[in-house]
């Protein structure tokens, strides 16, 4: 029998199974791949072309950054209809020229552009928060399904319907094996809960990277019980969903536009 590639669904033939981290790479810093006191997801297989399709992936460490830390908007008193995101550089620090640029961000002094109207001129709006979401949202949820796949006997074939509830964490150091469970890291500060929700088929992952808990609900029950029961707990919380048959629409997907 054939691999099947759990981000598209379809067997992979005639060419060798490219493997994709269930837990993405970036996230282990730590120099084994298995080591003492932590978990490690392994390898899944996929096809290599939808694998390389997954490129801004390496942008979600970047994207948890920016989610983490405090931003403030400002309104300019002159165009009230220009709303300016700020971010304070010394948080952004580790940003590269790159980076800037793919979240949209501008490297600017407050002088440049407070009085002056005219600077946003020849600049295209952009939501950086937003687009900070999408792609955090995209590849924590890839993992938690990669991993869903490989120990929880989830098909790669199955039908997609995830619902993602991120929490902003006051502290990168909160643990929640009190609430969820002992559970072993992957690295430093990233732990995985999986547990199947009471009696039926869908599962309940809690994922904590650096300043975010992400709550995400996958069902496959036909009556939603899960899903439900979230939509009337967490009423508070931001709510997205996803519904597909392949994992591979979870590329460029707008979270943002799917809110619940
Ligand atoms: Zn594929």
């Amino acid at each position: 029998m054939n691999p099947v590639c759990y981000l598209c669904g379809q067997e992979i033939v005639n060419e060798m199974p490219s493997g994709d981290h269930t837990v993405q790479q970036q996230f282990i810093k730590r120099s084994q791949p298995k080591a003492k006191g932590f978990d490690y997801g392994g390898k899944i297989p996929t096809h290599a072309k939808c694998n390389n399709r997954f490129g801004p992936e390496k942008m979600c460490l970047r994207a948890l950054q920016l989610l983490g830390i405090d931003n403030q908007i400002y309104v300019n008193s002159k165009n009230p209809e220009i709303k300016i995101q700020t971010f304070k550089k010394e948080e952004l620090n580790s940003f590269s020229k790159e980076d800037f640029k793919f979240f949209g961000l501008i490297d600017t002094p407050y002088e440049n552009w407070a009085p002056n109207p005219d600077f946003f001129k020849d600049k295209k709006p952009v939501n950086v928060l937003e687009r900070a979401l999408n792609i955090a949202l995209s590849v924590l949820t890839k993992s938690a399904a990669a991993l869903l796949v490989k120990r929880y006997q989830i098909s790669p074939k199955s039908e997609w319907n995830i619902l993602c509830m991120p929490y902003k964490l006051q502290k990168a150091t909160d643990d929640f094996d009190s609430i969820f469970g002992k559970t072993k890291p992957f690295d430093i500060g990233i732990k995985i809960w999986i547990k199947k929700y009471k009696n039926s088929e869908d599962f309940f992952v809690r994922y904590k990277n650096e300043k975010m808990l992400l709550i995400i609900v996958f069902t496959f029950s036909q009556d939603e019980t899960c899903l439900k029961a979230c939509i009337e707990t967490f009423q508070e919380a931001g709510k997205f969903l996803f519904k597909s048959p392949k994992l591979m629409d979870l590329v460029n997907y707008d979270w943002s536009n799917n809110a619940f």
